[in-house]
């Protein structure tokens, strides 16, 4: 009877491996995840799949950073934030910029 809670648990143990690579392509942590995996694994998996992508490409050296970075690891230059098209009012990264767009205008 024991061997049927060996085979669970080797199951579980192949199918935290889905959530786990899945977060780890999103630039997650792969021990976190397949952790979670072999714990709960019926939530990690749509946890997985629905997770936000962290990663984003560094446009001096083109190398995968985190979305948030600013000062790529590779090239070690400065990352300027992506400015959206139409800046979030209240977005803390986003201040200095709308000051900006609003000179800008003011000129014209
Ligand atoms: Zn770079």
């Amino acid at each position: 009877m024991a061997g049927v809670y060996v085979l669970i648990a080797l199951a579980l143990m192949l199918l935290a491996l889905i959530p786990a690579k899945i977060a780890a392509d999103k630039g997650r942590s792969f021990l976190e995840w397949y952790l979670f995996g072999i714990i709960f694994f019926i939530a990690a998996l749509p946890a997985a799949v629905l997770a936000r992508d962290e990663r984003a490409v560094c446009p001096l050296c083109r190398e995968t950073v985190k979305d948030e970075a600013v000062v790529c690891p590779h090239c070690q230059r400065e990352i300027e934030p992506e400015i959206p098209d139409r800046p979030v009012r209240g977005d803390q990264r986003y201040v200095g910029v709308l000051d900006d767009l609003r000179d800008e205008r003011r000129r014209r």
